[in-house]
């Protein structure tokens, strides 16, 4: 019988057993404050917890104090390890399904596995929290009223440029997850498709080395050019509107913003609503101030 209970900040507190059917648990992505109670309770309380890498949740368990029956679900091993999960399923048991980080499912393993379930006509319950890619859509000042995740892009440039292209008329905010040694190229290859919109690089969040950088693709390619970035990255593209072609539009709203607004308030404003770099528009605004007067 496992020990259904876990330990936060030094208290050990009792989890009641999980519903049966499968729990998709996201975890930290980087701070372990970030975990949710439900989610200790869920995993404290489930029958088995199915994990991308045993080991490494292994050690975020045994950070919580929780002790519970582990199984592998992996790329290489889910085909052979869903029958199983199916049959304790079958059985009434719960399950939570973990990956190394982040969302189950949002680039990594599960889909198959929840599809299978669903149709097999079991209960999957969603146990929300951190994902790293609207963890960096809330920082990077991009609008997030529509935006699209489109995970990791192709590691060779061609098929890295044809996706990038095939992705240009999207009318939202691009997403990617990118690995710290491609970093580069991608956004070199981003600058090159896309062109001047605004764009962000979002490393290491919530992690002691958060940054999170924005400028125009060039400027952004430029800068990590020859950088040996490392760490976790999320790399969001401004959506196609927002470009310096857009300029037009920026000047009528700043226009209008300064007839209420002191020049800062203006640019900050106009910034929020396009996409566009505040800085520019602050210089813009300047300049039309200076024209006016
Ligand atoms: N399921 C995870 C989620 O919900 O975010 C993503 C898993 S995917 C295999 C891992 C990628 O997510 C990393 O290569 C990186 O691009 C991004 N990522 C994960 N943690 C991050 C962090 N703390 N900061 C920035 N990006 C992160």
């Amino acid at each position: 019988m496992p020990d259904r209970s876990y330990l936060v900040e030094g208290a050990r507190l009792a989890a009641p057993a999980a519903a049966p059917g499968l729990h998709i648990v996201a975890t930290p992505i980087g701070n372990l404050g970030d975990i949710t109670l439900r989610a200790l309770r869920v995993l404290a309380g489930a029958d088995h917890v199915a994990a991308e890498d045993t080991r490494h949740t292994g050690r975020l368990l045994a950070h919580f104090g929780i002790e519970v029956p582990l199984m592998r679900y992996d790329e290489h091993r889910a085909a052979a390890q869903r029958p199983k999960i199916l049959a304790a399923l079958e059985e009434g048991r719960s399950v939570a399904l973990v990956s190394d980080a982040g969302t189950p499912l949002i680039s990594d393993p599960g889909f198959r596995l929840v599809a299978e379930v669903r149709a097999a006509g079991h209960t999957v319950h969603a146990v929300p929290g951190p994902s790293a890619v609207v963890a960096a859509l809330s920082v990077a000042g991009l609008p997030t009223d529509a935006f699209f995740f489109a995970g990791f892009l192709p590691p060779k440039s061609a098929a890295r440029r044809g996706r990038i292209a095939a992705l240009a008329a999207v009318p939202g905010t691009l997403a990617f997850y990118e690995a710290p040694h491609r970093l580069a190229a991608t956004l070199a290859d981003l600058s090159d498709v896309l062109g001047d919109r605004p764009a962000a690089v979002a490393r290491e969040l919530t992690k002691r080395y958060e940054t999170v950088e924005t400028g125009t693709l060039p400027e952004l390619a430029a800068r990590y050019a020859d950088d040996d970035t490392k760490g976790e990255i999320v790399v969001l593209v401004g959506p196609p509107g927002d470009t310096v072609a857009d300029e037009d539009a920026a000047r009528d709203l700043l226009v209008e913003a300064l007839r209420t607004m002191p020049t800062g308030a203006a640019a900050a404003e106009v910034a929020k609503r396009t996409g566009l770099n505040r800085r520019d528009l602050y210089t813009l605004a300047i300049a039309l101030k200076n024209d006016r007067s």
